[in-house]
């Protein structure tokens, strides 16, 4: 974004940051999917190295219908495991002055969208992510953000060629993309605030003991922060 914007002590940086393989371990809870449908114990299953699993023997049309019973029946978008700090490093650069907007493309079938919705929203409350807007979008990666973070070679691939910067968050599947690469939540958050300095927005730093940083969001909830 124009650094003539940046400088606009009212304009934040929109941060779009994608869900699955970037705040959720989805491979982690499609893992214990496809284990529990083969009867299998989850550690057999090798790392996913390719975006359509097929190390797992999955074709397209098998990966659908364990993806539906995932989200359906074993209810994945409520219970994925959490990355590891990203609630807490969200907590700080909203603290910073950035703006969050998730991104998710969880709709991308035309069934379940209530459970896929309400588990989604569910499960954000229960990480403590912090955000300002939700969007659940189809093929479309762009949405107007100043900066992406995203797992998938498509979308990164698609948004580049947009004209946009974003950071790649490090998986097996991915490792043939060049350019910015965080390999944990850590690694995005220096790489956010080298952005943010480097544009011109001003940052404004946390005070460290006023607030439980992602407890905030359960602390709302219970109505005593
Ligand atoms: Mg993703």
């Amino acid at each position: 974004m124009a650094a003539a914007d940046a400088a606009d002590p009212t304009r934040q940086l929109v941060l779009g940051v994608d869900l699955d393989g970037v705040c959720g371990d989805h491979t982690e809870a499609f893992r214990r999917v496809v284990a529990t449908d083969r009867g299998l114990d989850p550690s057999t299953l090798p790392d996913q190295t390719t975006w359509t699993f097929a190390e797992w023997g999955l074709d397209d049309e098998a990966f659908l219908e364990l993806h539906r019973r995932g989200v359906l029946e074993h209810r994945m978008f409520r219970s994925m495991p959490a990355m590891p700090d990203v609630a807490e490093t969200l907590w700080r650069l909203s603290d910073a002055g950035v703006w969050i907007r998730l991104i998710t493309h969880r709709l991308y079938a035309n069934w379940g969208h209530a459970v896929a919705v309400g588990d989604t929203v569910a499960w954000l409350d229960d990480v403590g992510i912090p955000y300002r807007d939700l969007c659940f979008l189809g093929d479309k990666p762009e949405i107007e953000a100043d900066l992406y973070i995203d797992d998938a070679p498509h979308n990164v691939e698609a948004l580049r060629a947009a004209g946009n910067e974003v950071i790649v968050f490090d998986q097996p599947y991915n490792r043939h993309l060049d350019g910015l690469r965080a390999r944990s939540w850590r690694e995005v958050e220096e790489l956010v605030l080298e952005h943010l300095i480097s544009a011109g927005y001003s940052v404004q730093q946390q005070f460290t003991g006023l607030d439980d940083g992602a407890a905030r969001v359960r602390g709302a909830l219970r109505g005593s922060k």
